[in-house]
């Protein structure tokens, strides 16, 4: 089977690592190809970050409306292999047809927002801050910008940070994760038709800590973007910014969802599950303790119950299929022993997804939905991001004890209120400690043009991927102050 090819300076190279790693797709652990994967996967970087800076000379010259024109065909590219895009990610990733396909919509509205950089990257202008002197702020780009990305969304996470780059004047170098590297081969394609880029404007490199380490460590690369684990996150926010480089990384989660009273408790148990197990709840914005308050657990216990029961778990390009395996064998034992774990410490299992067999998928990893009741509170489940199709069921007294277990997570990616009442409403996005806030939302995952806001151990920077926050982070800015004293005579 071939090794998967770099794309640097407009072409496809081959690494010059010849050590490889096998992609693997989830469902039967057949192996879609083999990656890049070893020390000298860092001699790739470099001429990635050569060809890079080496395209800026060129970009950053070039006028704003004309650097989004190649987006407007980019976005037409994607929308017409949206299909085989989705077949991809399914394929490598595990997630269902229809995840696959709308996590793609994503990345295009991202594509779309970017399209209106000469617009967000328009700065201020003050005339006459005193006499005679006028003062004002241009936006430059940063220079070589690399983004570091994870398994869960390999379509998706590049396009947080990709476009908005590129529209500021920047280039960029993507690494996906090596676990998913099929799906950014196929963007790639789409970029290589994109003839009015320079060569080298936009690099795809493989590889694994090595890679990720001579990003970090570079001194022409001037940006970097990450996504994935807080482990990492804080390391390569740890390193990056040792470096002198400006970083913006998105870590882990555990996400917590208070169900009141008052809630519609029929739309509640569907939105629920839909979060826990969409993407068999390998989502940085999955819900994974949901607090049901006063007596409401007892209401929606069975509605849960039934509404997990009914997602079809299998490979996620059969029809009708919701729910997709976990991403590794490993993810599966990792999962299944916290599962366990729950139990020892004292959880009641109302539902146990271990050892699902799904027939014609017998080697895949496979989870069913699982709920468990009882949660011990000081207890490894509770605290653990389990990244797989897990729901703990708690029951507290009152919304205030609710946020407050809320406001004792050490992460902070989103925290979701479901309720009927304004009061409730507004007093919880005021008090929750998170940076996404959902009120009788699941996934409460910002849209392109706002920010994607992790707080606490779910972030680790200043600003965020998406909208305005890319356009700050990918531009420099610079300050002028003008004198034109009345004394000087005008000449002409
Ligand atoms: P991961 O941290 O294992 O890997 C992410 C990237 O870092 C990959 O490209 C990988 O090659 C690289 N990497 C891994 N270990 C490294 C190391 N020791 N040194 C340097 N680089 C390293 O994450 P993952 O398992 O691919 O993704 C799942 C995680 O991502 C979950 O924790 C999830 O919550 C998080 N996530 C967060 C968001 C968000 O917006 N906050 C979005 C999606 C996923």
């Amino acid at each position: 089977m071939e090794v998967l090819k770099n794309y640097i300076n407009g072409s496809w190279v081959e690494s010059g690592e010849h050590q490889t790693m096998d992609v693997i797709n989830p469902a039967n652990q057949e192996v879609l190809g083999k990656v890049p994967y070893g020390e000298k996967t860092t001699g790739d970087v470099d001429s990635a970050v050569a060809a890079a800076s080496e395209a800026l000379k060129q970009w950053r010259e070039f006028p704003v409306m004309k650097r989004v024109q190649p987006l407007y065909k980019l976005k037409q590219l994607l929308e017409e292999n949206i299909d085989e895009l989705g077949r991809l990610i399914t394929l490598e990733c595990g997630k269902s047809f229809v995840e696959s396909k709308a996590e793609m919509q994503r990345a295009i509205e991202n594509v779309e927002t970017a399209c209106a950089t000469p617009t967000l990257m328009q700065s201020e202008f003050s005339e006459n801050v005193a006499t005679g002197i006028d003062e004002f702020m241009i936006r430059q780009p940063v220079g070589v910008c690399a983004c570091i990305a994870p398994f869960n969304f390999p379509g998706m996470i590049p396009f947080w940070f990709l476009p908005y780059a590129i529209a500021c004047g920047n280039s960029f170098i993507i690494k996906p994760s090596e676990k998913v590297p099929l799906t950014m081969m196929k963007v790639f394609e789409l970029i290589d038709q994109l003839d009015d880029l320079p060569k080298g404007l936009i690099n795809l490199v493989h590889g694994g800590k090595p890679s990720v380490d001579a990003l970090l460590d570079h001194p022409e690369i001037k940006a970097v973007s990450f996504v994935g684990s807080t482990r990492v996150a804080r390391y390569i926010y740890q390193r990056g910014t040792a470096n002198g480089k400006r970083v913006q990384a998105q870590g882990g989660a555990k996400n917590p969802l208070i169900v009141m009273p008052d809630a519609d408790i029929e739309i509640t148990a569907r939105v629920v599950a839909d979060s826990v197990y969409g993407c068999a709840g390998q989502r940085c914005l999955a819900a994974s303790n949901i607090i049901a308050v006063a007596d409401t657990k007892g209401v929606i216990k069975e509605a849960l119950v039934e509404a997990a029961k009914q997602k079809t778990t299998g490979f996620g390009l059969d029809e009708g299929i919701e729910m997709g395996p976990v991403i590794t064998a490993e993810s599966k034992t990792r999962i299944e022993g916290l599962i366990a774990k729950g139990i020892d410490e004292g959880a009641t299992p109302l539902l146990d997804g271990r050892n699902a067999k799904i027939s014609g998928y017998e080697k895949g990893n496979f989870i069913k939905p699982t709920i468990l009741e009882n949660v011990a509170l000081d207890g490894e489940v509770i605290n653990t991001e389990i990244f797989g199709p897990v729901m703990s069921l708690l029951q507290m007294d009152s919304i205030e004890k609710a946020i407050d277990f809320v406001n004792r997570n050490n992460y902070g990616n989103m925290a979701c209120l479901f309720t009927t009442s304004g009061l409730n409403a507004r007093m919880f996005r005021n008090q929750a400690n998170a940076g996404n806030i959902g009120i009788n939302i699941g996934v409460a995952a910002p849209m392109a043009q706002f920010p994607f806001s992790g707080w606490n151990d779910s972030f680790f920077g200043d600003l965020h991927g998406q909208g305005r926050h890319a356009i700050e982070f990918f531009t420099q800015t610079k300050v002028v102050i003008e004198r034109w004293p009345k004394e000087w005579t005008r000449k002409f």
